[in-house]
Protein backbone atom coordinates (compact mmCIF):
# COMPACT_ATOMS: atom_id res chain seq x y z
CA UNK A 1 0.00 0.00 0.00
CA UNK A 2 1.15 3.51 -1.02
CA UNK A 3 1.69 6.90 0.84
CA UNK A 4 -2.05 7.62 -0.88
CA UNK A 5 -4.34 6.32 1.75
CA UNK A 6 -3.35 8.93 4.36
CA UNK A 7 -4.77 11.63 2.27
CA UNK A 8 -1.43 13.92 3.25
CA UNK A 9 -1.79 17.47 1.55
CA UNK A 10 0.48 17.71 -2.07
CA UNK A 11 2.80 19.77 -0.68
CA UNK A 12 3.67 16.69 1.98
CA UNK A 13 3.14 14.08 -1.05
CA UNK A 14 5.73 15.87 -2.96
CA UNK A 15 8.25 15.85 -0.09
CA UNK A 16 7.36 11.82 0.71
CA UNK A 17 8.02 11.26 -2.83
CA UNK A 18 11.42 13.87 -2.98
CA UNK A 19 12.46 11.36 -0.27
CA UNK A 20 12.12 8.22 -2.38
CA UNK A 21 9.72 6.53 -0.08
CA UNK A 22 7.28 4.51 -1.58
CA UNK A 23 5.45 2.10 0.90
CA UNK A 24 5.00 3.16 4.47
CA UNK A 25 7.22 1.13 6.93
CA UNK A 26 5.00 -0.72 9.50
CA UNK A 27 5.47 2.08 12.18
CA UNK A 28 4.19 3.81 9.82
CA UNK A 29 1.08 2.68 8.43
CA UNK A 30 -0.40 2.00 12.08
CA UNK A 31 1.28 5.54 13.65
CA UNK A 32 0.24 8.13 10.73
CA UNK A 33 -3.55 7.47 11.16
CA UNK A 34 -3.65 7.97 14.93
CA UNK A 35 -1.57 10.70 15.02
CA UNK A 36 -3.53 12.14 12.11
CA UNK A 37 -6.63 12.08 14.36
CA UNK A 38 -4.83 14.09 17.29
CA UNK A 39 -4.30 11.81 19.37
CA UNK A 40 -1.76 10.99 21.68
CA UNK A 41 0.96 7.90 21.00
CA UNK A 42 3.25 5.44 22.77
CA UNK A 43 5.60 4.49 20.22
CA UNK A 44 7.64 1.24 21.30
CA UNK A 45 9.98 1.38 18.16
CA UNK A 46 13.75 1.46 17.56
CA UNK A 47 15.91 3.48 15.30
CA UNK A 48 15.95 2.58 11.86
CA UNK A 49 11.92 1.36 11.54
CA UNK A 50 10.76 4.55 10.02
CA UNK A 51 9.52 6.21 13.21
CA UNK A 52 11.01 9.89 12.27
CA UNK A 53 8.59 10.34 9.34
CA UNK A 54 5.87 8.49 11.43
CA UNK A 55 5.56 11.40 13.58
CA UNK A 56 6.83 14.17 11.17
CA UNK A 57 4.62 13.83 8.66
CA UNK A 58 1.49 14.05 10.32
CA UNK A 59 2.75 17.20 12.40
CA UNK A 60 3.79 18.99 8.83
CA UNK A 61 0.38 18.35 7.95
CA UNK A 62 -1.08 19.71 11.20
CA UNK A 63 0.84 22.88 10.53
CA UNK A 64 0.49 23.29 6.83
CA UNK A 65 -2.31 26.15 7.57
CA UNK A 66 -1.09 29.59 8.23
CA UNK A 67 2.38 31.14 8.71
CA UNK A 68 2.18 31.11 12.03
CA UNK A 69 6.28 31.49 13.18
CA UNK A 70 5.62 30.61 16.57
CA UNK A 71 6.74 27.09 18.07
CA UNK A 72 3.72 24.84 17.53
CA UNK A 73 5.93 21.73 17.43
CA UNK A 74 8.55 20.64 19.68
CA UNK A 75 10.52 17.24 19.50
CA UNK A 76 13.02 16.29 22.05
CA UNK A 77 16.03 13.82 21.64
CA UNK A 78 18.70 12.93 23.25
CA UNK A 79 22.11 12.91 21.14
CA UNK A 80 22.69 16.06 18.38
CA UNK A 81 23.33 13.70 15.73
CA UNK A 82 19.66 12.64 15.79
CA UNK A 83 17.86 15.74 17.12
CA UNK A 84 20.10 17.13 13.35
CA UNK A 85 18.79 13.58 11.56
CA UNK A 86 14.92 14.81 12.86
CA UNK A 87 15.69 18.49 11.96
CA UNK A 88 17.13 16.99 8.09
CA UNK A 89 14.10 14.67 7.97
CA UNK A 90 11.51 18.04 8.44
CA UNK A 91 13.51 20.01 5.88
CA UNK A 92 13.42 17.10 3.25
CA UNK A 93 9.90 16.20 4.08
CA UNK A 94 8.64 19.44 4.52
CA UNK A 95 10.53 21.13 1.30
CA UNK A 96 6.97 21.47 -0.37
CA UNK A 97 5.69 23.63 2.36
CA UNK A 98 6.32 26.93 4.35
CA UNK A 99 6.62 25.03 7.63
CA UNK A 100 10.32 26.14 8.95
CA UNK A 101 12.42 24.07 11.32
CA UNK A 102 15.14 24.32 13.61
CA UNK A 103 17.61 21.90 15.59
CA UNK A 104 18.58 23.12 19.33
CA UNK A 105 21.68 21.43 20.80
CA UNK A 106 24.62 22.51 22.85
CA UNK A 107 28.66 21.93 21.34
CA UNK A 108 28.12 24.85 18.86
CA UNK A 109 27.25 28.33 18.90
CA UNK A 110 24.16 29.78 20.23
CA UNK A 111 23.70 32.51 17.81
CA UNK A 112 22.56 30.77 14.56
CA UNK A 113 19.75 29.02 16.61
CA UNK A 114 18.61 32.71 18.06
CA UNK A 115 18.39 33.93 14.67
CA UNK A 116 16.61 30.96 13.63
CA UNK A 117 14.53 31.62 16.63
CA UNK A 118 13.81 35.62 15.88
CA UNK A 119 12.89 34.73 12.52
CA UNK A 120 10.06 32.29 13.54
CA UNK A 121 9.74 28.70 13.32
CA UNK A 122 6.87 26.38 13.81
CA UNK A 123 8.80 23.06 14.20
CA UNK A 124 11.92 22.90 17.29
CA UNK A 125 13.98 19.89 17.44
CA UNK A 126 16.09 19.99 20.58
CA UNK A 127 18.27 18.38 22.77
CA UNK A 128 17.25 19.16 26.84
CA UNK A 129 20.15 21.03 27.91
CA UNK A 130 20.72 23.88 25.12
CA UNK A 131 16.97 24.01 25.04
CA UNK A 132 16.68 24.95 28.54
CA UNK A 133 19.44 27.37 28.35
CA UNK A 134 17.40 29.17 25.70
CA UNK A 135 14.25 29.17 27.60
CA UNK A 136 16.29 30.86 30.98
CA UNK A 137 17.24 33.32 28.65
CA UNK A 138 13.71 33.67 27.69
CA UNK A 139 14.58 33.23 23.49
CA UNK A 140 12.01 31.12 22.92
CA UNK A 141 8.08 30.89 23.86
CA UNK A 142 6.89 27.02 24.24
CA UNK A 143 3.34 28.38 25.82
CA UNK A 144 1.69 27.39 22.59
CA UNK A 145 2.97 24.51 21.41
CA UNK A 146 0.45 21.84 20.29
CA UNK A 147 2.86 19.02 19.52
CA UNK A 148 5.17 17.15 22.18
CA UNK A 149 7.26 14.54 20.90
CA UNK A 150 9.91 12.77 22.79
CA UNK A 151 12.02 10.66 20.77
CA UNK A 152 14.24 7.73 22.49
CA UNK A 153 13.09 8.31 25.65
CA UNK A 154 14.87 5.77 27.42
CA UNK A 155 18.38 7.13 25.74
CA UNK A 156 17.24 10.30 27.07
CA UNK A 157 16.91 8.84 30.83
CA UNK A 158 20.13 6.83 30.60
CA UNK A 159 21.68 10.20 29.45
CA UNK A 160 20.46 11.98 32.50
CA UNK A 161 17.66 14.06 30.90
CA UNK A 162 14.77 13.14 32.67
CA UNK A 163 14.59 16.32 35.24
CA UNK A 164 15.67 18.22 32.69
CA UNK A 165 12.51 16.84 30.74
CA UNK A 166 10.19 17.42 33.36
CA UNK A 167 11.13 20.93 33.75
CA UNK A 168 10.67 21.38 30.08
CA UNK A 169 7.14 20.40 29.97
CA UNK A 170 5.76 22.43 33.19
CA UNK A 171 6.41 25.26 30.29
CA UNK A 172 4.05 23.52 27.70
CA UNK A 173 0.32 23.70 27.78
CA UNK A 174 -1.39 20.98 29.42
CA UNK A 175 -3.95 20.51 26.10
CA UNK A 176 -1.51 19.04 23.71
CA UNK A 177 -0.93 16.31 21.46
CA UNK A 178 2.11 14.01 22.96
CA UNK A 179 4.05 11.47 21.00
CA UNK A 180 5.88 9.40 23.13
CA UNK A 181 9.21 6.89 21.20
CA UNK A 182 11.17 4.89 23.11
CA UNK A 183 12.86 1.09 21.65
CA UNK A 184 12.46 -0.27 25.04
CA UNK A 185 9.84 0.45 28.16
CA UNK A 186 11.74 0.19 31.84
CA UNK A 187 10.01 0.72 34.62
CA UNK A 188 10.97 4.80 35.28
CA UNK A 189 10.23 5.31 31.14
CA UNK A 190 6.51 3.33 31.74
CA UNK A 191 6.34 5.93 34.93
CA UNK A 192 7.02 9.26 32.96
CA UNK A 193 4.56 7.88 30.09
CA UNK A 194 1.68 6.94 32.32
CA UNK A 195 2.53 10.84 33.79
CA UNK A 196 2.81 12.69 30.37
CA UNK A 197 0.27 10.82 27.94
CA UNK A 198 -3.62 10.95 28.08
CA UNK A 199 -5.69 8.39 26.67
CA UNK A 200 -2.49 7.32 24.10
CA UNK A 201 -3.10 4.47 21.34
CA UNK A 202 -0.25 2.38 21.64
CA UNK A 203 2.04 1.30 18.52
CA UNK A 204 4.67 -1.67 18.82
CA UNK A 205 7.25 -2.53 16.11
CA UNK A 206 9.34 -5.28 17.31
CA UNK A 207 9.61 -4.57 21.29
CA UNK A 208 13.59 -4.65 22.05
CA UNK A 209 14.06 -7.94 19.41
CA UNK A 210 16.32 -6.09 16.39
CA UNK A 211 14.90 -5.53 13.00
CA UNK A 212 14.59 -9.19 11.13
CA UNK A 213 16.50 -7.83 8.31
CA UNK A 214 19.30 -8.45 10.17
CA UNK A 215 21.13 -11.65 10.07
CA UNK A 216 23.66 -12.37 13.34
CA UNK A 217 27.27 -14.00 13.37
CA UNK A 218 29.50 -14.40 16.43
CA UNK A 219 32.81 -14.58 15.65
CA UNK A 220 34.65 -16.39 19.65
CA UNK A 221 38.29 -14.38 19.79
CA UNK A 222 40.84 -13.48 22.45
CA UNK A 223 41.46 -10.12 23.41
CA UNK A 224 44.96 -10.35 21.75
CA UNK A 225 43.83 -11.70 18.07
CA UNK A 226 40.54 -9.05 17.71
CA UNK A 227 42.74 -6.42 15.93
CA UNK A 228 43.85 -9.16 13.10
CA UNK A 229 40.22 -10.65 13.18
CA UNK A 230 38.90 -7.60 12.35
CA UNK A 231 41.00 -6.86 9.68
CA UNK A 232 41.01 -10.25 8.13
CA UNK A 233 37.22 -9.79 8.05
CA UNK A 234 37.20 -6.95 6.52
CA UNK A 235 39.50 -7.72 3.76
CA UNK A 236 37.59 -11.13 3.52
CA UNK A 237 33.82 -9.74 3.92
CA UNK A 238 32.22 -8.23 0.85
CA UNK A 239 31.57 -5.96 2.64
CA UNK A 240 29.37 -2.16 1.69
CA UNK A 241 29.34 0.93 4.46
CA UNK A 242 30.71 -0.74 7.85
CA UNK A 243 29.96 0.13 11.23
CA UNK A 244 32.45 -0.57 14.18
CA UNK A 245 31.68 -0.39 17.86
CA UNK A 246 34.38 -0.05 20.33
CA UNK A 247 33.61 -0.13 24.00
CA UNK A 248 35.38 3.39 24.74
CA UNK A 249 36.47 6.39 22.63
CA UNK A 250 40.13 5.65 23.44
CA UNK A 251 39.72 2.29 21.33
CA UNK A 252 37.82 4.08 18.21
CA UNK A 253 40.68 6.72 18.37
CA UNK A 254 43.00 3.84 18.14
CA UNK A 255 41.25 1.31 16.04
CA UNK A 256 40.26 4.14 13.17
CA UNK A 257 44.03 4.80 12.12
CA UNK A 258 45.31 0.80 12.14
CA UNK A 259 42.05 0.42 9.89
CA UNK A 260 43.44 2.74 7.59
CA UNK A 261 46.75 1.05 7.80
CA UNK A 262 45.25 -1.75 6.65
CA UNK A 263 44.34 0.32 2.97
CA UNK A 264 40.79 0.51 4.10
CA UNK A 265 39.02 4.12 4.16
CA UNK A 266 38.40 4.72 7.97
CA UNK A 267 37.07 7.50 10.24
CA UNK A 268 36.54 7.61 13.84
CA UNK A 269 33.27 8.86 15.46
CA UNK A 270 33.50 9.78 19.25
CA UNK A 271 32.67 11.95 21.71
CA UNK A 272 35.56 13.77 22.19
CA UNK A 273 35.84 15.43 18.34
CA UNK A 274 34.71 18.76 18.28
CA UNK A 275 30.93 19.22 16.40
CA UNK A 276 32.43 19.53 13.29
CA UNK A 277 34.90 16.95 13.10
CA UNK A 278 32.19 14.57 14.27
CA UNK A 279 29.70 16.03 10.91
CA UNK A 280 32.67 15.60 8.54
CA UNK A 281 32.98 11.72 9.57
CA UNK A 282 29.18 11.49 9.46
CA UNK A 283 28.99 13.05 6.08
CA UNK A 284 32.20 11.02 4.87
CA UNK A 285 30.71 8.08 6.02
CA UNK A 286 27.49 9.21 3.88
CA UNK A 287 28.86 10.45 0.92
CA UNK A 288 31.31 7.60 0.31
CA UNK A 289 34.85 8.87 1.22
CA UNK A 290 34.73 6.34 4.04
CA UNK A 291 33.78 2.62 4.12
CA UNK A 292 34.26 2.36 7.63
CA UNK A 293 33.18 4.43 10.60
CA UNK A 294 34.32 3.13 14.36
CA UNK A 295 32.27 4.81 16.23
CA UNK A 296 31.36 4.54 20.66
CA UNK A 297 28.12 3.93 21.20
CA UNK A 298 26.88 7.62 21.97
CA UNK A 299 28.50 9.44 19.21
CA UNK A 300 26.80 6.54 17.29
CA UNK A 301 23.36 7.67 18.10
CA UNK A 302 21.34 9.02 15.25
CA UNK A 303 23.95 8.61 12.46
CA UNK A 304 21.37 8.72 9.84
CA UNK A 305 22.98 6.97 6.81
CA UNK A 306 21.29 4.23 4.72
CA UNK A 307 22.64 1.43 3.51
CA UNK A 308 24.76 0.35 5.78
CA UNK A 309 26.04 -3.43 5.42
CA UNK A 310 27.27 -4.67 8.40
CA UNK A 311 27.49 -3.54 12.26
CA UNK A 312 30.78 -4.97 13.81
CA UNK A 313 30.76 -4.92 17.43
CA UNK A 314 34.45 -5.23 17.91
CA UNK A 315 33.91 -4.70 21.61
CA UNK A 316 31.00 -6.36 23.04
CA UNK A 317 27.90 -3.58 24.68
CA UNK A 318 27.63 -3.27 28.03
CA UNK A 319 23.99 -3.79 27.53
CA UNK A 320 20.79 -6.01 25.32
CA UNK A 321 19.57 -2.84 24.81
CA UNK A 322 22.95 -1.49 23.69
CA UNK A 323 23.59 -4.41 21.25
CA UNK A 324 19.44 -3.90 19.92
CA UNK A 325 20.17 -0.66 18.97
CA UNK A 326 23.75 -0.75 17.41
CA UNK A 327 22.83 -3.68 15.02
CA UNK A 328 19.70 -1.43 14.45
CA UNK A 329 22.24 0.69 12.16
CA UNK A 330 21.77 -2.20 9.98
CA UNK A 331 18.62 -3.76 7.91
CA UNK A 332 16.85 -0.34 8.43
CA UNK A 333 13.82 -0.29 6.19
CA UNK A 334 13.35 -3.40 4.81
CA UNK A 335 17.11 -3.53 3.83
CA UNK A 336 18.98 -6.49 4.63
CA UNK A 337 21.84 -6.27 6.61
CA UNK A 338 24.43 -8.57 9.13
CA UNK A 339 25.83 -7.60 12.14
CA UNK A 340 29.03 -9.56 13.88
CA UNK A 341 30.07 -9.48 17.41
CA UNK A 342 33.49 -10.33 18.22
CA UNK A 343 33.19 -11.91 21.41
CA UNK A 344 35.48 -12.92 24.20
CA UNK A 345 35.50 -15.42 27.63
CA UNK A 346 34.39 -12.40 29.59
CA UNK A 347 31.25 -11.77 27.03
CA UNK A 348 29.25 -15.11 27.87
CA UNK A 349 26.70 -13.47 30.09
CA UNK A 350 25.93 -11.14 27.57
CA UNK A 351 25.72 -13.83 24.57
CA UNK A 352 23.16 -15.47 26.75
CA UNK A 353 21.08 -12.58 27.39
CA UNK A 354 21.25 -11.27 24.10
CA UNK A 355 20.11 -14.29 22.63
CA UNK A 356 17.28 -14.69 24.96
CA UNK A 357 15.66 -11.82 23.42
CA UNK A 358 16.16 -12.22 19.83
CA UNK A 359 14.47 -15.73 20.98
CA UNK A 360 17.67 -18.20 18.90
CA UNK A 361 21.21 -18.64 19.13
CA UNK A 362 23.16 -16.46 17.29
CA UNK A 363 25.05 -18.58 15.17
CA UNK A 364 29.11 -19.08 16.36
CA UNK A 365 31.14 -18.61 12.89
CA UNK A 366 35.33 -19.12 12.97
CA UNK A 367 37.01 -16.86 9.82
CA UNK A 368 38.32 -19.79 7.40
CA UNK A 369 42.21 -19.13 7.30
CA UNK A 370 42.68 -16.76 9.86
CA UNK A 371 45.66 -17.82 12.10
CA UNK A 372 43.98 -18.27 15.41
CA UNK A 373 47.23 -19.33 16.50
CA UNK A 374 46.61 -22.15 19.57
CA UNK A 375 43.03 -20.59 19.96
CA UNK A 376 40.67 -22.66 18.69
CA UNK A 377 36.60 -21.31 18.05
CA UNK A 378 34.91 -24.60 18.46
CA UNK A 379 36.45 -25.42 21.52
CA UNK A 380 35.54 -21.44 23.05
CA UNK A 381 31.72 -22.66 22.28
CA UNK A 382 31.89 -25.40 24.77
CA UNK A 383 33.58 -23.69 27.10
CA UNK A 384 30.99 -20.53 26.89
CA UNK A 385 28.68 -23.09 27.62
CA UNK A 386 30.09 -24.05 30.47
CA UNK A 387 31.11 -20.49 31.67
CA UNK A 388 27.21 -20.08 31.58
CA UNK A 389 25.80 -22.42 33.84
CA UNK A 390 28.84 -21.81 36.15
CA UNK A 391 27.99 -17.86 36.10
CA UNK A 392 24.50 -18.22 35.84
CA UNK A 393 23.98 -15.56 38.18
CA UNK A 394 22.49 -12.75 36.21
CA UNK A 395 24.33 -10.14 38.54
CA UNK A 396 27.37 -11.12 37.52
CA UNK A 397 29.21 -9.22 34.67
CA UNK A 398 32.73 -9.94 34.21
CA UNK A 399 34.25 -7.45 33.15
CA UNK A 400 37.39 -6.08 31.51
CA UNK A 401 40.91 -8.58 31.09
CA UNK A 402 39.87 -12.01 30.92
CA UNK A 403 41.67 -14.12 33.26
CA UNK A 404 44.68 -16.06 32.36
CA UNK A 405 47.09 -15.20 29.81
CA UNK A 406 47.01 -17.61 27.18
CA UNK A 407 44.96 -18.30 24.11
CA UNK A 408 43.16 -21.06 24.91
CA UNK A 409 42.12 -19.76 29.00
CA UNK A 410 41.50 -16.72 28.22
CA UNK A 411 38.16 -17.57 26.22
P1 LIG B 1 14.28 6.26 11.25
O1 LIG B 1 13.84 5.02 11.97
O2 LIG B 1 13.25 7.33 11.30
O3 LIG B 1 15.64 6.70 11.71
O4 LIG B 1 14.41 5.89 9.69
C1 LIG B 1 15.35 5.00 9.23
C2 LIG B 1 15.68 5.21 7.75
O5 LIG B 1 14.63 4.73 6.94
C3 LIG B 1 15.92 6.64 7.36
O6 LIG B 1 17.09 6.70 6.59
C4 LIG B 1 14.72 7.02 6.52
O7 LIG B 1 15.04 7.93 5.50
C5 LIG B 1 14.30 5.68 5.94
N1 LIG B 1 12.84 5.58 5.72
C6 LIG B 1 11.86 6.02 6.53
N2 LIG B 1 10.65 5.73 6.03
C7 LIG B 1 10.86 5.07 4.88
C8 LIG B 1 9.99 4.51 3.89
N3 LIG B 1 8.66 4.54 4.02
N4 LIG B 1 10.55 3.90 2.82
C9 LIG B 1 11.90 3.84 2.72
N5 LIG B 1 12.77 4.36 3.59
C10 LIG B 1 12.27 4.97 4.67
Amino acid sequence: MSFEKFSFDRRIAAGIQAAGYITPTPIQDQAIPIVLEGRDVLGIAQTGTGKTAAFILPILQRLLDGRSRHVRALVLAPTRELAEQIHQATIELGRGTDVRSVSIYGGVSKRPQLAALRRGVEIVVACPGRLLDHMGERAIDLSRVEVLVLDEADRMCDMGFLPDIRRIIQHLPEKRQTLFFSATMPRDIRALADRILRNPATVQIGMIAPVETVSHALYPVPNTLKKGLLAAMLKRTATGRVLVFTRTKHRARNLAPYLKKQGHRAAALQGDMTQNQRQNAINGFRNGKYDILVATDIAARGIDVTNISHVINYDMPDTVDAYTHRIGRTGRAERTGEAFTLATYADALMVRDIEKVLGEKIERRRLDGFEYGGFTPESQFQTMKSAQSRLGARSYRPRGRPRGRNAKATW
